[in-house]
């Protein structure tokens, strides 16, 4: 073959949809039939050739091809040394954490998402790491916490969710490296996806993802995927997953490999849709929290990390009832946890999401009662605004339409 065919890399649209991992040479996987889509190897053991064993799986636990697979194509995407696929966004969270020994600390942000704070919570709890939660929109606060001895892992979500605020991850990078060269910097990519955003490329050492939410966009699966910049990170994380078993089943990995091949169409649609909603609830005088809109204050920051603002986006109203009204009265926007699916969902995180953060904590980091989060789907936009329009006009409020 033409080398320069080999190694061209095509816009991301392509490279998604595109897989090159199967019957492609020594570091893809070999599938003999030549299947248009990549079969379910639902099988526990691999028989092998030999009493010593050869073949290139053995045990399930250990590695599947379907999963190694999505894998590959997923560390393409991410651009990442090597990436893993787990049975969920928090067992990727859990196998990560199981990189920070006891005594070590990690400094993280204080609007991360409700089961990472339980996830943390437990470990400053039940063993000796201690979490320093920290405004990362504010560099310098993340640096004051910074310790060169004890810090083991810098932890971003970008956007944050519900508040949708920026973490400028290459600054933050420079100065975790130069002042702790054995740190880690993580980041929660779920938000942004690989399509809008690419960690890894931005100085971050893992990339981590609730494969639930856009990568699948479905919700009918859960999954967590793990990218990392290096192969000793690789080897370490790979160890977790075989002592562990929380690899992605067969099914599950075959889902995900279906459900991300649509990501750009998705993200694309949804993103467009929610500048549409954004506007119209900036229109009618809301507080709207979105990197889309020049008002947001890290809108510049936003557009130098990713290439989009994302679908998800939260506003407040002032108001706890008002809040509940226009939450109970949509119809077409379904009262829902999580976010990334095609339909769209809108939620009150106090009450939902986060209801696990204790309220002093809510308080504490200014997350308002009556915050209203909106994940923006692919239906047509009018009927989106449409539903919004009625039940803000059901919770009194005199609505104003965006012009066309
Ligand atoms: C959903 C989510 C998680 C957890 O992922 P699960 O697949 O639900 O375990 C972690 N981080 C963010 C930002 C999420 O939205």
């Amino acid at each position: 073959m033409n080398p320069l065919l080999q190694t061209k890399k095509y816009r991301p649209a392509t490279e998604i949809v595109h897989l090159d991992c199967v019957n492609s040479g020594p570091d893809s996987v070999s599938e003999p039939y030549n299947s248009s889509s990549v079969p379910i190897y639902q099988t526990a053991t691999f028989k092998q050739t030999s009493s010593s064993g050869s073949g290139a799986y053995d045990y399930s636990r250990s590695g599947n091809p379907t999963r190694s697979v999505v894998e590959l194509h997923m560390a393409k995407i991410m651009n990442a040394e090597r990436a893993f696929v787990v049975s969920s966004g928090m067992t990727a969270l859990d196998v990560i954490l199981r990189l920070v020994s006891s005594g070590q600390e990690i400094v993280a942000g204080n609007d991360l998402y409700g089961g990472t704070n339980r996830l943390l919570t437990y470990l400053s709890t039940y063993s000796d790491i201690k979490t320093h939660n920290v405004d990362t929109t504010d560099v310098a606060a993340v640096e004051q916490k910074l310790n060169s001895e004890k810090t083991r892992l810098v932890l971003l979500e970008t956007p944050t969710n519900p508040k949708i605020k920026i973490a400028d991850i290459k600054q933050i990078a420079e100065i975790t490296k130069k002042m702790c060269p054995n740190a880690l910097v993580v980041v929660d990519n779920t938000m942004m996806s690989p399509y809008l955003q690419k960690t890894l490329d931005l100085g971050a050492h893992i990339e981590y993802h609730s494969g639930t939410k856009y990568l699948s966009g479905h919700h009918d699966l859960m999954a967590g995927v793990i990218g990392v910049n290096s192969a000793d990170l690789g080897d370490r994380i790979y160890n977790v997953i075989n002592a562990t078993g929380c690899g992605l089943s067969p099914f599950d990995s075959w889902l995900l490999l279906r459900g991300v091949k649509t990501l750009s169409v998705r993200m694309d649609k949804q993103q467009a849709n929610a500048i549409l909603i954004a506007n119209f609830l900036e229109l009618n005088g809301f507080n709207v929290h979105f990197p889309g809109l020049k008002s947001h204050p890290q809108y510049e920051l936003h557009n130098k990390l990713a290439s989009g603002p994302g679908a998800v986006l939260s506003f407040e109203t002032g108001d706890i009832g008002s809040s509940e009204r226009i939450v109970e009265s949509t119809k077409l926007w379904g009262i829902s946890v999580s976010f990334g699916c095609v339909n769209s969902l809108i939620s009150m995180p106090c009450r939902m999401s986060h209801a696990s953060i204790p309220e002093h904590v809510r308080l504490e980091r200014d997350l308002k009662e009556d915050l209203i989060r909106l994940c923006v789907g692919i239906e047509d936009p009018a009927d989106l605004m449409d539903d919004l329009s009625n039940a803000l006009t059901f919770a009194g409020y005199n609505v104003k339409q965006l012009e066309s």
